[in-house]
């Protein structure tokens, strides 16, 4: 196997369990002996030529390893990733996530760039890097082992492949199966278009959130924006709203919301409206209208550091308009799902807006995603989802 020698200062971050290795902390000159293949196994080894670790690299990409293993006696091949894959899945039925998970977390479960899904007895899986990808074979595998499951689904149309020189594609990677299938959460039912969904087909992040409303929302008028497959203003039904009002600027994602309230027989107290929601909540701000709830759920408005400033105009805006919406005493439930705007910042920003709609905020509930998506100190990017639920006053 060859190895890659790290420069004599590499950062603490690596020594401290950080899995990423930069193309600027590797000694160039004794790179070009080793000269490995994108995607291929290397060790890592400190300047002295103690290991560090091993890890698969990618010199086309900025980090030109990612490390797998720390143990020395640890050979990367299939059974390693049975092994890790197993792992995984006892952790979260450890932690209590069995029929709907997020069952490998990439990084945080020790398989970088390896997403997998688990929609009951189905799998949905993403490579986001090449050294991952290469051992899709192997990671196939290791599901059907351990689950004998129903069907297997690839959705690595993601952009940031091509920053891996790979191409984006999605497909079966079991015998076909139909993609639309249906999940129980928090005790009601949604479906789940694993084909065409947005990322791996839903938002399992936000399971424990919508279940954070269930109080909050009984007997009350609520207002949804960004519903998505609404599985929020969903929860809000479930739990007792009294009527239920759910926002979309994609038509299909409108039908889907409809679709779900059917599901579970509260089409009666749901209305699903198919608007830009900026304008919207814009207007209705003017016109006085207000909710005993509202709940924003908006897309990560950066995806890149350079525009973290914009973001935050995004969200405070968002936020203003949508506090301004809220009667005196309900509740605003608010999210933001990018790792660029971190948790401080995030609650700055909806104080800051709360300042400039001169209402009171008291904080109810501020939680991050659910914990099948792990959370590793020192590694920002792993703590992503921000969400809170405050009362207006
Ligand atoms: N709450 C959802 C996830 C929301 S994802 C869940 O838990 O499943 C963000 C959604 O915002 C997407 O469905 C997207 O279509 C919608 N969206 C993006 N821009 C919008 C806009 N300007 N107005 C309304 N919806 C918008």
């Amino acid at each position: 196997m060859k190895s890659i020698i790290l420069n004599k200062n590499i950062s603490r971050r690596v020594e401290l369990g950080h899995p990423w290795i930069f193309g600027n902390e590797v000694n160039r000159g004794k790179l070009l002996d080793a000269s490995p293949q994108p995607g291929e196994i290397v060790t890592v080894l400190t300047h002295d030529k103690n290991f560090i670790g091993r890890g698969y690299t990618n010199p086309q990409s900025q980090i030109m390893v990612r490390l797998l293993t720390r143990d020395k006696d640890e050979t990367i091949d299939e059974t390693f990733f049975l092994h890790r894959i197993r792992k995984a899945w006892d952790y979260r039925k450890q932690i209590g996530y069995t029929e709907n998970c997020r069952l490998v977390f990439g990084e945080a479960d020790d398989l970088p760039q390896l997403i997998i899904d688990k929609f009951n007895d189905y799998f949905v899986i993403q490579t986001l890097a090449l050294g991952i990808d290469v051992w899709k074979p192997a990671i196939v595998k290791a599901i059907e082992q351990i689950f004998s499951p129903k069907g297997i689904y690839e959705r690595n149309d993601v952009p940031v492949r091509e920053l891996e020189g790979m191409q984006q594609q999605k497909g079966f990677l079991s015998a076909e199966f139909d993609t639309n299938i249906i999940i129980n959460e928090n005790g009601f039912k949604l479906h789940v278009d694993i084909a065409n969904g947005q990322k791996t087909g839903f938002f399992l992040d936000q399971q424990d959130n919508r279940k954070a409303i269930q109080h909050i929302v009984k007997g009350a008028d609520v207002l949804g924006a960004f519903s998505y497959t609404g599985s929020f203003e969903i929860a809000a039904a479930f739990f007792g709203a009294r009527k239920v009002t759910g926002l979309d600027i994609s038509q299909s994602a409108i039908d889907m919301c409809n679709k779900n309230a059917a599901l579970n027989g509260l089409e009666e107290k749901c209305e699903f409206i198919c608007v830009n929601a900026f304008d919207v909540l814009k207007n209705w701000t003017k016109e006085g209208r207000q909710w005993d709830v509202v709940m924003l759920d908006p897309p990560s408005f950066t995806k890149s550091r350079s525009s973290i400033d914009k973001a935050i105009t995004g969200y405070k805006e968002i936020n203003l308009r949508g506090m301004k919406l809220v009667k005196p005493g309900g509740f605003l439930v608010t999210s933001s799902c990018t790792n660029l705007v971190q948790p401080e910042l995030f609650l700055d920003t909806i104080y800051a807006a709360a300042k400039d709609a001169k209402r009171k905020l008291r904080q109810v509930v501020f939680n991050a995603q659910s914990p099948d998506h792990p959370i590793i100190r020192g590694q920002e990017y792993t703590h992503y989802l921000k969400f809170l639920i405050v009362q207006v006053l």
